[in-house]
C-alpha cells in the first residue's frame, strides 16, 4: 500500500487541474514538498520544487476519514498539462508512484470505505451518458439496498439458529423451528422475487435498448430514426432505397436510452451499393434487444418477404404500423412525421419494464454479476423451502451458510472470487 498519486482531472489546458495523492503517513512523505496542516480546510501553499514554483490549493484528509481510508491530499494547480506532468514527476521523485486505473477505488474498497455495490455503481455513474442511465447509478451510489440490509439481518439470525440446533440440539434440546424457518424461506424468495424482476428492468436503464428498425423501403424508418434520435441524421426521401448503410444513434427517448440502427429496407435489389447494405442488416438484427418492424397503415398486411427474412428473430419482433395519419390499423400505430409516438413509447415500457414504471428500477441491482448472485440466491432459498421436517439439522444449517455465502459475495464482503483487477480496470486514472 505504498503512496500514489495520480492527475484526478484531464492532462489538458483548463482552469483547474487537481493531483491526487494517497498513502499512510503522507505527513512525513510529502515533508520535503509541504508541511500539511488543517485536515478538510483548503489552504493556499507555494510549492517548490526543481526550480518550479507554484501557488496551489491543498487539501488534507487524514486516515481514515478519507476517499481511500488513508491519507489523501489534493493539490488544485494551474490547469497547465506540462505543469501537471513536472509535478508529478516530483512527486514520483519522492517516492510517490503513478496510481494505476481504479486504483484509489480499489483503496477505499479494501479499506472498508466502500462496498462492493458502491463500486459497481461509481463505475456506472462514470459511464452513464444518458439522464436516467446518471440518475439510476446516483440512486444506487452510497447506500446499501434495505432489502439486503434485512435479508443480511435475518439470514443471520438463522445461521445461529441453525448453528445452535447443530451444536447443542441433543443436549439442551433446542431444536429448529421448521414450519418458521419455510415461512421465512418463502418470503426471502419472494423479496429476491421481485428485485430480480427489479433488476432484469433496471439492465435496460443501464445498458441501454439496443432498438434496430427494419422495414420495406419508404415505409419511414429514417423519419421515425430522427423523430427518436431527437435530430435530423437519416435522409428522408420519397426514393427508395435511400438508406444504404446503417446509421448509428446513441439517444434519452421518453427516459429510455436507446441505441438505434436505421437499416437498409430489405427488398432485393440489383444496386451493389444498396445490396451491400441489406446484407450489413443481420449482424444488427443479431444484436438488437428489439426489431422495430415498420409497416406503412396503407400496406394492410406486413411484406411476406420481410416477415420471411425476420423469421428467426421472430422473438424479437415488434410489429409497429406507421403513416396512421394516412388511416387506422390495429395494433401499435404511430405517425412517424407527426411525431405522434406515444404507442410505440407505451408498447417499450411494457416489453422493458412490465410491471415497474423506470423509475421504479432506479436503486435496483443492475449488473450482471449481481443478477447472477440474486438467481442463486433464489435457488437457495427453494433448497430450504425443499427441506423435510425430519432432516438433520446440519442440512438446513448448511443451506443458511450457503445463503448467507451468497449474499456476502453480492455485497463484496466476500471477495474470494472476484476479478477485481478486470473491474479497476475500467476506471479512470485518479478514481
Ligand atoms: P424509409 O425509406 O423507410 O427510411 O422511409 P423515409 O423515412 O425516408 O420516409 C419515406 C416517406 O414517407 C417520406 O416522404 C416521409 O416524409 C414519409 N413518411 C414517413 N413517416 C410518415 C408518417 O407517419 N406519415 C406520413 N404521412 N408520411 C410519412
Amino acid at each position: 500500500m505504498e503512496p500514489i498519486c495520480a492527475p484526478a482531472t484531464p492532462l489538458l489546458s483548463s482552469s483547474v487541474a487537481i493531483v491526487r495523492v494517497t498513502g499512510d503517513a503522507l505527513g512525513g512523505v510529502l515533508a520535503p514538498l509541504i508541511k500539511l496542516s488543517t485536515p478538510r480546510v483548503a489552504v493556499v501553499r507555494r510549492l517548490k520544487w526543481d526550480g518550479y514554483s507554484e501557488n496551489a490549493l491543498v487539501l488534507y484528509f487524514p486516515a481514515p476519514k478519507s476517499y481511500t481510508g488513508q491519507d489523501v491530499v489534493e493539490f488544485h494547480l494551474h490547469g497547465n498539462p506540462l505543469l501537471v506532468r513536472r509535478f508529478l514527476e516530483y512527486l514520483n521523485y519522492i517516492g510517490i508512484r503513478m496510481a494505476r486505473p481504479g486504483e484509489f477505488t480499489q483503496r477505499a474498497l479494501v479499506n472498508g470505505k466502500q462496498d462492493i455495490l458502491d463500486v459497481e455503481a461509481l463505475q456506472d455513474l462514470m459511464e452513464a451518458s444518458t439522464d436516467t442511465q446518471l440518475r439510476q447509478a446516483q440512486a444506487r451510489e452510497g447506500k446499501m439496498p434495505a432489502w439486503i440490509v434485512e435479508a443480511r439481518a435475518s439470514i443471520g439470525y438463522w445461521v445461529a439458529q441453525a448453528e445452535a440446533s447443530v451444536d447443542y440440539g441433543e443436549d439442551e434440546d433446542i431444536s429448529l423451528d421448521m414450519s418458521r424457518l419455510k415461512t421465512w424461506a418463502a418470503t426471502l424468495k419472494e423479496t429476491f422475487h421481485v428485485e430480480l424482476r427489479r433488476s432484469a428492468s433496471a439492465r435496460w436503464l443501464r445498458d441501454g435498448i439496443c432498438v434496430a428498425i427494419v422495414g420495406r423501403p419508404n415505409a419511414g424508418k429514417s423519419t421515425l430514426f430522427n423523430a427518436l434520435a431527437g435530430e435530423e441524421r437519416a435522409i428522408v426521401t420519397e426514393l427508395p432505397g435511400t438508406t444504404r448503410d446503417i446509421l448509428e444513434a446513441k439517444c434519452q427517448w421518453a427516459d429510455l436510452p436507446l441505441y438505434l440502427f436505421d437499416t437498409a429496407g430489405i427488398r432485393k435489389t440489383d444496386d451493389p451499393i444498396e445490396r451491400i447494405g441489406v446484407a450489413r442488416v443481420d449482424p444488427v438484427l443479431q444484436r438488437a434487444d428489439l426489431i422495430l418492424h415498420l409497416v406503412p397503415v396503407v400496406d394492410g398486411t406486413p411484406s411476406p418477404e420481410i416477415l420471411a427474412y425476420l423469421e428467426p428473430y421472430s422473438e424479437k419482433v415488434m410489429v409497429v404500423r406507421n403513416q396512421c395519419d394516412l388511416g387506422v390499423s390495429q395494433g401499435i400505430c404511430i405517425s412517424a412525421v407527426d411525431g405522434n409516438l406515444s404507442a410505440l413509447e407505451e408498447a417499450l415500457k411494457q416489453r422493458f419494464f412490465g410491471e415497474f414504471a423506470p423509475d421504479a428500477c432506479f436503486g435496483a441491482l443492475a449488473t450482471a454479476r449481481q443478477r447472477s448472485l440474486l438467481t442463486e440466491l433464489i435457488h437457495q432459498a427453494e433448497l430450504i423451502l425443499g427441506i423435510c421436517s425430519n432432516t438433520p439439522p446440519e442440512i438446513p444449517a448448511s443451506l443458511l451458510q450457503g445463503a448467507w455465502g451468497l449474499l456476502a459475495k453480492l455485497t463484496g464482503e466476500d471477495r474470494a472470487d472476484m476479478a477485481l483487477d478486470a473491474m479497476f480496470s475500467g476506471f479512470c486514472l485518479g478514481k
